[in-house]
């Protein structure tokens, strides 16, 4: 069958390799239709030392299909469900998976497409506890953006920020897979959404999903409009996920009590904080990775709605370079899909 493999940094080929057996007691066989790609499936060893894990390796983390086959004793799913997976192999059994927490499980193995093999292959075995089902209306395209572009923002904004209508959110890259999903799920519960964008270009696709204000931070400094825009009081909840270059800015922007909330640093690791802002401020800072499988199901029951995630690039299996090339693009505006 079929796999996207990294082999080396930035170098991903399609292989042939062995299929899975047939799913074993409690697993499920799904046949993948549509993959997301992310940042995490090009980024190989860079900046990754502390991750353990060994190459070659199928990308994919985040990926829609339907049931090919249930293992004996899987009651939930027959062939031809549509799925998606929970892409951590948590234990089910500590504290936090008992819990709903999936995302702090204690002893969560491995994540896939990051540490073991992920989904960018023809055939995948998985455990049925891990898959959550979603509607013939929604497509595989959609779907697979899910489990990592929707469920992390959603996980983001409402398990951690607890963004509320009427409050004001700044969005940073709003141009973005996360950014895309960040400004149209928080419109959709009433928020006033600022995002910051790159070009003019995007500026005018981030007003088209209903950003209230979108502020091109190659020509302002997002700070200062920022201010400007709320009076000089803030914001309520600020989105990040770009690090160093944006961060002591966007808690800059948050009024007294903010919160900040970041799933990522693509533009490095470390920053200096000023403590003394940090308390005085009263600002909450929540650091947050993945999501929960709840997360996952409120995230599809949203698409189901109408809440559709942007799509940037759909391309097949065969042309996934030209997917892999737009993904490390400036240009790109909202999600790459690979479709099998
Ligand atoms: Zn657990």
């Amino acid at each position: 069958m079929r796999a996207l493999t990294l082999v080396a940094d930035r170098k991903i080929e399609l292989l042939d390799v062995a299929a899975p057996p047939a799913p074993a007691a409690g697993e499920v066989q799904i046949a993948v239709k549509a993959i997301g790609l992310n940042h995490i499936d090009v980024w190989g060893w860079r900046g990754m030392a502390f991750a353990k894990r060994k190459l070659p390796l199928i990308v994919g983390v985040e990926a829609a299909g339907e049931i090919a086959a249930a293992g004996p004793g899987v009651a939930d799913f027959k062939p031809g469900d549509r799925v998606v997976a929970y892409g951590a192999l948590t234990c089910g059994a500590c504290k936090a998976c008992r819990e709903g927490r999936d995302n702090l499980c204690e002893n969560v193995a491995s994540i896939m497409g990051f540490h073991v093999d992920g989904f960018a292959r023809d055939l995948i075995n998985m455990p049925a506890r891990l898959i959550v089902p979603f509607p013939q209306g929604l497509s595989f395209r959609d779907a697979a953006c899910a489990p990592v572009a929707f469920g992390t923002v959603q996980h983001m904004l409402f398990d951690n920020a607890k963004l509320e209508p009427g409050e004001t959110i700044l969005v940073q890259a709003g141009g973005s897979g996360i950014g895309t999903s960040a400004i149209k799920m928080a419109k959709a519960i009433g928020a006033t959404v600022i995002t910051t964008v790159g070009d003019d270009d995007k500026a005018a696709k981030a007003k088209a999903l209903g950003a209230d204000h979108v502020i091109n931070y190659r020509t302002e400094r997002f700070e200062g409009v920022v201010r400007k825009l709320t009076g000089k009081k803030g914001v309520d909840v600020a989105f990040e996920h770009v690090g160093p270059d944006t961060f002591n800015g966007s808690l800059l922007c948050l009024k007294r009590g903010g919160r900040l909330v970041t799933c990522g640093s693509t533009s490095g690791q470390s920053i200096t904080l000023n403590l003394f802002q940090l308390y005085l401020q009263q600002y909450r800072i929540f650091g947050s990775f993945g999501c929960s499988i709840r997360n996952i199901r409120d995230s599809l029951a949203k698409m189901a709605a109408g809440l559709t995630p942007v799509i940037d690039t759909e391309v097949p299996l065969a042309e996934f370079e030209r997917g892999l090339a737009r993904l490390e693009s400036r240009q790109v505006f909202g999600k790459i899909i690979v479709a099998f």
